[in-house]
């Protein structure tokens, strides 16, 4: 409850935040025209959709079998995996890794999972410098902010904002363009690697026949994640399993074309282990922690579990209507927009998040988009079904359905008062709910039945 007041509230402010949506706007349309141009590397895009959404969902149904073969063949290449019920226990085993260790600071290169089990804030408390080297999610640190995007973290932020912001702490000029601002971030992100002993890295892949974990990136914070410190530590959640290394030619273009409008990004990496005798770089030690946090919970759900297969391109968020207009931060999560709003009640707690799956037009714009195939729009209105079928939702909002759903049904009630009349009550019933920032919809003067009888009687 309180986190729909949290969220409602949010969204009035930032819907009438007109300079945000239009950067919002701009970055998301500079998207959709850049994977417009990406998608014509395809001469048969639905064919390699599908085929895309047939390998993650077997990935998805067979996940007890994959993550044990995954376990033991990574295990044979010499790394640890480690199995993580919730953010907790991460936590717990990846600060002792860190504390064996005896580093003091970490690398983060891009990871969710690290922002979604609280990494930082628990090595602060333990006094574990966390450094990102990603730089997008470093310039992201540098507004105090968390990811709300899947893969575009800055989308919500115009290029002289992130000059502004940075100029002066980095000395960089104020009339730099974005090739400059990187170029000055990527050394600095590269300069921390240098005191750096442990880092921390996501995964896009987990790999069941190679017991390997593929990173795909343009930044080549995870790369370098494996070769210049000496112990890594990869996080992933169980989704990220797929059957075989075979599947990644499927995958990784689709992954590019709907993450950055590319055909494939500059850096994929595949990595099986720690260095081994005969290799000159790699970690000394490797980690995966396979992390749980919910996931097996929305695997239960029979028509939601599909929402797993998501390869985190974060398509579907920037062409929602709605994340446009009111932004990742409104959501008050980490997981935002459509997959947002599916999964975030199963990971999180039906009751305290369910509402996020009524923050939707229906439009069915994300399951256009998403290259894995994805029922998104169904998903949320499987959603809307398991809350009413839990009974989570508000007394109001059952007797609202109540009364409409008789007077839907009963031409009699409907004829029962002029439009005029329709309107006052419209207006006094749901004008405060539909938000002063926009017209409630007219109730035409005459009804569709009048109209018709009219056109018939007009016909005689
Ligand atoms: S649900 Fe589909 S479109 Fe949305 S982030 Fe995941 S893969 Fe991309």
């Amino acid at each position: 409850m309180e986190s729909n007041k949290t969220f409602k509230a949010a969204s009035i402010i930032a819907s009438a935040n007109k300079e945000r949506q239009n950067i919002l706007e701009d970055n998301a349309s500079r998207y959709e025209r850049t994977v417009e141009r990406a998608v014509l590397q395809y001469s048969n895009l639905e064919l390699a959709r599908r085929r895309a959404g047939f390998i993650r969902h077997k990935g998805i149904n067979g996940l007890e079998k994959y993550l044990i073969e995954f376990e033991a063949n990574h295990e044979r290449n010499g790394g640890k995996v480690i199995w993580a019920q919730d953010s907790a226990e991460a936590v717990k085993h990846i600060i002792n890794i860190i504390k064996r260790s005896g580093a003091k600071q970490i690398t983060k290169s891009t990871s969710i999972i690290a922002d979604e089990i609280g990494l930082k804030d628990e090595l602060t408390k333990e006094n574990i410098k966390f450094t990102e080297v990603s730089p997008g999610n470093f310039i992201l640190s540098e507004f105090n902010e968390e990811p709300r995007h899947l893969s575009s973290v800055l989308i919500h932020k115009s290029h002289d904002e992130i000059t502004n912001r940075l100029s002066e702490k980095y000395k960089i000029s104020a009339k730099a363009g974005a090739i400059e601002i990187h170029n000055v971030i990527r050394q600095i992100c590269r300069e921390n690697f240098e005191n750096s002993i442990v880092s921390i890295t996501g995964a896009n892949f987990l790999i069941a026949d190679s017991g390997s974990v593929c990173i795909s990136e343009n930044t080549a914070d995870g790369i370098l994640s494996s070769v210049m410190p000496k112990i890594q530590i990869m996080i992933a959640g169980i989704d990220k399993i797929i059957p075989s290394i075979m599947n990644l030619d499927a995958l990784l273009p689709l992954y590019s074309t709907y993450s950055s409008g590319e055909k494939i990004k500059a850096y994929n990496t595949i990595i099986s282990g720690p260095r081994q005798d005969n290799e000159t770089d790699g970690p000394n030690e490797m980690y995966v922690v396979l992390l749980d946090n919910g996931r097996s919970n929305l695997l239960e759900q029979k028509l939601q579990r599909r929402s797993l297969s998501c390869i985190d391109c974060g398509a579907c968020q920037s062409v929602c209507p709605v994340y446009r207009k009111i932004g990742g931060e409104s959501y008050n999560t980490l997981y935002t927009g459509p997959i947002g709003s599916i999964i975030t009640p199963w990971l999180k707690g039906v009751e305290d998040f369910i509402h996020l799956s009524y923050a939707s037009t229906l439009c069915g714009k994300c399951t256009e988009v998403c290259p894995v195939n994805i029922n998104l729009h169904d998903q949320l209105l499987y959603n809307r079904s398991d809350a009413v079928r839990m009974n989570i939702h508000s007394f109001s909002e059952k007797v609202t359905r109540i009364g409409w759903h008789r007077a839907l049904k009963s031409r009699k009630m409907m004829d029962w008062s002029s439009s005029k009349w329709k309107n006052i009550t419209l207006r006094y019933v749901y004008g405060g709910k539909w938000g002063k920032d926009r017209a409630l919809p007219q109730v035409s003067e005459k009804s569709f039945k009048q109209l018709w009888e009219e056109r018939r009687e007009g016909a005689k």
